[in-house]
């Protein structure tokens, strides 16, 4: 998403001399890697898609995944990013040396850049649960970012592990399938009740033929976002936060019938302290009479199925482990040096960073989009990174006036704006008590911890004295 994004405005800036390496052999990135039964982006699709390249073909509020893949490569083709591609070509070194970017590629070729932009995404490497016994599972198992569509379901016994909100969206499309699936959950979620109605093609058409009409949508959608949601969880004493947990409260109340199997999915933390779960249809999956819920931790896997603490072994064909990202990879594991050699795990070996999200010290002319620090959870990381791009392109522009050859974040800016983000973290949400894949090692949240109107603001401008030009 952010490859391609970066492409068209590059070139729209009047950059052309660039490519895009790829490591696999078709774009899509997150949406060609999760193919999963059910998946869908819980952002409204007309606000998950490019500013510039709205689409008024959208099938639903919230748009299938296969959808979004097939929309990003329509943009790629439309806009001649794909040519640019060179797929199958991973990048795994890049040094800083002699003023410029040396890139060495899987293919055994080597290539030299001025810039280089990170566009490698968050959720990317699976996280695989080190579960005793699971190499000597019989069936199939697979993470939910590797689903095997070769693994027939219909009239299986499916395990899937997870309650996050992959494994949400995965259950109600699985139990329409299998013969039984048994869900283990290690935390309750909270859930929010959303609709997800279909356009018509009357809507459609009203949208081909009144683009401002999809503006609107998108303008409503985006604030709605900011002032309801991403502006909110970073102060967990803001009210409307006590609004989307009642919400949540009412949803498990009203939808869950057996009051045991309602205490089981009531969870003990704070709403949106984890990534917030957005459903249709979570509870009434999980009530079908071919589905359970087991909450006993699990023990080991065994050929025949997961054996759990309470001593039951649970009879498996299929086991699907949705159970999340390694989340501090960023680029690895390709091998970056800067300046002097600099290595960027050394420069992370307490954990990943970036000031603003973009820029490491001593890594020159190299930026991130959706990396370190940024504004990631309930919102459309196109967004973010359309926003990145831009202040980014200010930097390249500048570099190609002349005014300097390189530039990156200052060491005493990135310590002052690390101090101030790990500082501003306590006052979050994600910082109230729970576990999730927004807090660091040492129990930090790492994402963006101010409101998305900061955001906004610090985009529009790089404040160059934060900068070390040379
Ligand atoms: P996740 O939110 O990290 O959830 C992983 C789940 O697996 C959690 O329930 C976790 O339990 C469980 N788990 C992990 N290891 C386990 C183990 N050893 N034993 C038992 N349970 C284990 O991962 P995800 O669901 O793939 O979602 C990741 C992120 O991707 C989301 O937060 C979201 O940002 C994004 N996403 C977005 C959409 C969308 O529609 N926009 C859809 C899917 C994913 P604990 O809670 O106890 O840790």
């Amino acid at each position: 998403m952010s490859g391609i994004l970066c492409a068209i405005q590059l070139r729209e800036a009047g950059f052309d001399d660039f490519a895009i390496y790829e490591k696999a052999d078709r774009l899509g990135g997150t949406w060609r890697e999760n193919t999963y039964p059910g998946i869908a982006c819980d952002v409204p699709s007309h606000l998950y898609s490019y500013s510039f390249a709205p689409n008024p073909d959208w099938s639903h509020r919230f748009s299938p995944g296969a959808e979004i893949q097939a929309y990003f490569e329509r943009v790629a083709r439309e806009y001649g990013v794909e040519e640019r591609i060179r797929f199958e070509t991973e990048v795994t070194r890049c040094a800083f040396e002699d003023g410029r970017w040396h890139l060495e590629l899987s293919d055994g070729t080597s290539d030299v850049a001025d810039f280089v932009i990170a566009a490698t995404g968050v959720l990317h490497h699976p996280k695989v649960p080190d579960l005793p016994g699971l190499e000597s599972f019989a069936g199939a198992a697979f993470h939910s970012a590797r689903w095997d569509h070769d693994v027939p379901l219909e009239g299986r016994r499916i395990g899937l592990v997870g309650t996050g909100s992959s494994a949400v969206q995965i259950l109600p499309a699985i139990v329409q399938v299998g013969e039984a699936v048994t869900l283990f959950q290690r935390t309750a979620q909270w859930i929010t009740p959303v609709e997800n109605p279909a356009y018509d093609d009357a809507e459609r058409r009203t949208f081909r033929e009144h683009p401002e009409v999809m503006a609107g949508i998108r303008a409503e959608a985006a604030r709605a976002f900011v002032d309801g949601f991403a502006n909110v969880l970073v102060d967990a004493t803001s009210p409307v936060l006590q609004l989307i947990q009642d919400t949540c409260v009412a949803n498990l109340e009203d939808h869950v019938a057996d009051p045991v199997l309602r205490e089981k999915l009531r969870p003990d933390y704070r709403a949106t302290c984890k990534r917030l779960v957005l459903s249709p249809n979570f509870y009434d999956a999980i009530q079908a009479p071919n589905a359970r819920l087991v909450t006993e931790s699990i023990e080991r896997v065994e050929p025949a199925g997961v054996r759990t603490a309470d001593g039951e072994l649970h009879g498996l064909d299929v086991l699907v482990l949705a159970t999340g990202f390694q989340v501090d990879a960023f680029v690895r594991p390709m091998r970056v040096f800067g300046r002097g050699g600099a290595a960027l795990d050394e420069i992370w070996k307490s954990g990943p960073t970036a000031y603003m999200a973009m820029s490491v010290p001593d890594l020159p002319n190299f930026f991130f989009l959706n990396g370190p620090n940024g504004p990631v959870g309930n919102f459309s990381l196109i967004d973010v990174a359309e926003r990145q791009i831009a202040y980014i392109l200010q930097l390249a522009a500048r570099v190609r006036d002349g005014e300097f050859r390189e530039v990156c974040a200052s060491s005493e800016a990135a310590a002052r704006f690390d101090r101030e983000r790990t500082e501003a973290a306590r006052n979050t949400i994600w910082a109230t008590g729970c576990r999730s894949w927004y807090l660091d090692e040492q129990g930090i949240p790492t994402a963006w911890p101010w409101s998305f109107d900061r955001f906004i603001e610090e985009m529009r401008t790089p404040r160059l004295e934060d900068y070390e030009t040379r």
